[in-house]
């Protein structure tokens, strides 16, 4: 490799969310281990940031490591169309298993997006195969994140994502304001009004409500209260419309439960999972689907036309098997309680900080909203001084670190935070 790699990259490379004409600095990572990332200066940071919500048991796990190692000396990869594999069979077994008892059959997807997509799609042909063709758009709820391809795009927030960039391109979606009841306050009822109207007006032309079940992401990382998704679920029922659950930052026990709909205790008619599924590993997502749903896009001897070429690939499968066995043997929800309460307890007292608007934390996570957007450069820099990697974005800093984080290493992660909110 040539000696000046570096400029090579910021010269040619594409970061996410990035401009290639005025990139932002990008740090090398040489190597991985536990909740630590490497540079190649030598430094070593805490990933606080569990390389973007995926990497749950941390890095270089031997576990995972070896399954993919037994995987790849069988097959590294096979075409789906017309074959199949014990990986793949495995992990669809577990996901059946573990997601609530409608959801029996699964399309695998190689990004969360796509597996939107096909949740989208699989949505709009159900009412077709049921001869209601009028039922095309969809309805959910502002602040959200569901990706970054069209249909996913199109169901993001309206503000904060990029609609204004595809205005005229993008579908129409319908958007409720977002739910403002914290999961930890008492349930307001008024919470759900407007997003009642918009399903009674609609139904006719609604095929489905997407959201991301009690924790909104990448949307603003905001938190709502089960109750909402609830009444969701009822309305979704009493007007004849799908529950499309988005469950991919969610899954895999980073709020606290397994799947966030759990804290509801609702079940969707379509659900979407990736990040956590692979253990960080590969990219992985699955669109999990009632028998109803299945069989009104089947309906009229129709087929669902789609297929990733690395569909359910070999590699993938068989680590996301080993990392959903090392979840559930670990005592994972002990884990994410330990760092829930540590976040509680050391981020509290920024919330009276003149610089902060909101400090408050769910599961895993814990979130500092200030005032102000961040200069994302500046903090990084500061805070890999302090040893920690985190990436804000916007008014957020927030974290949401693998679950094996040792209690120093979380203590140092909070302690930066605190320290460049304090230095601001
Ligand atoms: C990250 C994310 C996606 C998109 O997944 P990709 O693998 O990045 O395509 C969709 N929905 C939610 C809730 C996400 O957090």
């Amino acid at each position: 490799m040539q000696q000046n790699w570096r400029a090579f990259d910021s010269e040619h490379i594409w970061h996410p969310y990035a401009s290639l004409s005025n990139p932002l600095d990008v740090y090398a990572v040489t190597s991985a281990q536990g909740a630590r990332l490497t540079l190649e200066d030598g430094r070593e940071v805490i990933d606080g940031m569990a390389s973007w919500w995926c990497m749950i048991h941390g890095y270089n796990h031997p576990r995972l490591n070896t399954a993919i190692e037994r995987q790849l000396k069988q097959m590294a990869h096979v075409m789906f169309g017309g074959l199949t594999h014990e990986p793949a069979v495995e992990l669809v077994q577990h996901l059946v298993d573990l997601t609530p008892e409608p959801l029996q059959n699964v399309f695998f997807a190689d990004s969360g997006s796509v597996s939107v997509e096909v949740a989208i799609k699989m949505a709009l042909q159900y009412w077709q195969g049921r001869g209601k063709r009028q039922k095309r758009r969809l309805l959910t709820i502002r602040n959200g994140y569901h990706g970054d391809t069209f249909g996913a795009m199109s169901v993001c927030d309206p503000e904060g994502g990029m609609h204004h960039l595809f205005s005229g391109i993008l579908p129409q979606q319908l958007f409720a304001p977002a739910p403002v009841t914290a999961p930890y306050e008492p349930w307001d009822s008024a919470d759900i009004a407007v997003f009642t109207e918009l399903i009674e007006k609609h139904a006719d032309e609604l095929a489905a409500v997407i959201l991301e079940p009690v924790v909104q992401g990448a949307g603003g990382m905001r938190f709502y209260h089960p109750q909402y998704l609830r009444q969701v679920r009822e309305l979704c029922n009493r007007f004849g419309l799908l529950l499309i659950v988005d469950e991919i930052a969610t899954g895999f026990g980073r709020t606290g439960k397994l799947f966030a709909c759990e804290h509801a205790a609702v079940a969707a008619d379509i659900l979407c999972v990736g990040k956590a599924l692979t253990g960080g590993y590969l990219s992985l997502a699955a669109t999990l689907v009632s028998d109803e749903v299945a069989s009104g896009v089947c309906a009229n001897e129709q087929v669902f036309m789609h297929g990733p070429t690395y569909m359910a690939n070999p590699l993938a499968c068989a680590v996301a098997n080993a990392s959903i066995e090392l979840l559930l043997e670990s005592p994972w929800q002990q884990r994410v309680n330990a760092i829930h309460s540590h976040f509680d307890a050391n981020l509290k007292s920024l919330a009276g900080n003149e610089h902060v608007a909101d400090v408050r934390s769910f599961g895993a996570i814990g979130v500092v909203e200030m005032k102000q957007p961040l200069d994302v450069a500046q903090v990084q820099r500061e805070l890999i001084g302090q040893g920690v990697w985190l990436r804000p974005f916007g008014k957020l800093l927030y974290a949401m670190p693998p679950y094996i984080i040792q209690q120093e290493e979380l203590q140092q992660l909070t302690d930066a935070i605190c320290h460049v909110v304090e230095n601001l």
